[in-house]
């Protein structure tokens, strides 16, 4: 049995549904429980004008869907692109709410999006856009109620102004209403390299249970970016990992004896990228997956591994920092050659967990270090790994169905100990 966070010309949701099925198979769930785990409790759908810098008016039009709260308020982020649609943002809701449960942070999962050309607004009128969408929201949004973040195209500055628009109307400030902020007005230490520093650590967990260890390995990074590059720097420096190759959107770079993560940053802050770094040869962002290594870490797109590639693969572990890079077929590919997938709904969940630490921080009006922030991180990350190896041995099933296994169990069971009202 397979599952992937996304397919290739599908309707998102679908997928989404497909893969509630495959699981409440597995999990003998009866139809009423199948259709309440389908149905995304609340959306709204707002149409709204935005004053452009030359003084016409456009209307855009947004959305934010809160997928299911059995277990807490909703999380999840706010995506600025010209192909949001409804459809996509139920199945990235839903996908939240698996996230939330499967490293058991007290969430349900929500995403927002606005269906607009980011590249093509000013600063100015992003603000304004941003600013109007968040009062359109408002009545659905709040700490208790539902947390937005940053997602595609949107980031801390955003979160700012959603965060001010918000106290605004409320006429004190509310930091715990999004996360991902700045430092300066509720952020958390250590919220930036999140997502990459939990999956480090299940990669250190998956390794020790393998019976490899991190350091001397060796570690391809397909997508040097936010994610990829805190990867392969913690890898090397925390635990003495060999860094083989990382690629970007402009190509990548080998060298069998490692290189030193660091210099290839410095290196693409130069130059605009990894590629033409001193020392090592140049590989294709194809290549890069099929190399010889023991970790392959895909932290760019979603789709990278298919049919086509899979059989080639040569890693022991393959640690999905990104969303969706693994197709189905390449699922069963992976199970069959006995490849460890650590599947992205726990891989790359370091980035919501450190979240709810920042929300945490934010209604206790009281900051940890980034030590604190860390070890609560890995204490989260270990145990969740530990918790989605034990369903896998139990139902004798590959990590991911295994992670969504855990994650739609730990949601039934919220709703089924509330109950319905009335
Ligand atoms: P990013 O934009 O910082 O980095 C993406 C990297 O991928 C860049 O280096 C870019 O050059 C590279 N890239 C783009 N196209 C590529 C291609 N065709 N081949 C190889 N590399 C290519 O983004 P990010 O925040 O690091 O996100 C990367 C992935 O991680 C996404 O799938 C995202 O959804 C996922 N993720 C990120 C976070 C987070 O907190 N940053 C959290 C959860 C999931």
């Amino acid at each position: 049995m397979t599952m992937s966070e996304q397919s290739p010309a599908v309707n998102p949701f679908e997928t989404a549904k497909r893969q509630i099925d495959i699981v409440a198979d597995l999990l003998h769930l009866n139809g009423g429980m199948r259709e309440v785990l389908k149905s995304p409790k609340r959306e709204l759908t707002v149409n709204f004008p935005v004053r452009m810098d030359d003084g016409s008016f456009r209307v855009y039009t947004g959305y934010r869907v809160q997928y299911n709260m059995a277990r807490g308020p909703t999380k999840g982020g706010i995506r600025y692109h010209p192909q949001v649609t409804l459809d996509e943002v139920r199945a990235l809701a839903a996908w939240m709410t698996w996230k939330c449960a499967v490293v058991n942070i007290p969430y349900g999962g929500a995403k927002g999006g606005i269906i607009c050309d980011p590249k093509h607004l000013s600063l100015a009128e992003t603000e304004r856009l941003t600013r109007r969408f968040a009062s359109e929201i408002a009545p659905i949004i709040g700490p208790e109620i539902d947390i937005p973040a940053p997602d595609v195209y949107t980031d801390s500055q955003t979160m700012a102004w959603i965060m001010d628009t918000y106290s605004m109307q409320k006429g004190y400030s509310v930091p715990g209403v999004v996360t991902g902020k700045p430092i300066s007005i509720g952020g958390s230490e250590g919220r930036g390299e999140a997502t990459g520093r939990g999956c480090s650590y299940v990669i250190r967990e998956a390794a020790h249970e393998l019976g490899f260890k991190v350091k001397g390995a060796s570690v391809a990074v397909q997508g040097f970016g936010n994610a990829g590059s805190v990867v392969a720097n913690l890898l090397h420096d925390e635990q003495g990992a060999k860094i083989i190759a990382v690629s970007d959107s402009k190509g990548g770079i080998v060298n069998p004896d490692g290189f030193n993560p660091h210099a290839v940053e410095e290196h693409k802050k130069k130059t605009g990228s990894v590629v033409g770094f001193p020392g090592a040869k140049a590989v294709s962002n194809e290549e890069i997956l099929e190399l010889p290594c023991d970790v392959l870490v895909p932290a760019a797109l979603e789709n990278q591994l298919t049919k086509k590639n899979a059989d080639r693969v040569r890693a022991k572990i393959v640690a999905e920092a990104a969303n969706g890079p693994t197709l189905p077929e390449a699922d069963t590919i992976f199970f069959q050659k006995g490849i460890t997938v650590l599947p992205d709904i726990l891989a790359n969940a370091g980035g919501v967990t450190v979240s709810y630490f920042e929300w945490a921080q934010d209604i206790q009006g009281f900051f940890w270090t980034l030590d604190e922030v860390n070890q609560r991180l890995e204490r989260v990350m270990t145990t969740s790994y530990a918790d989605m190896r034990k369903k896998a041995k139990e139902h004798q099933i590959h990590n991911r169905t295994a992670a969504y296994v855990l994650a739609i169990q730990r949601v039934v069971d919220a709703i089924r100990i509330r109950g319905f009202y009335p």
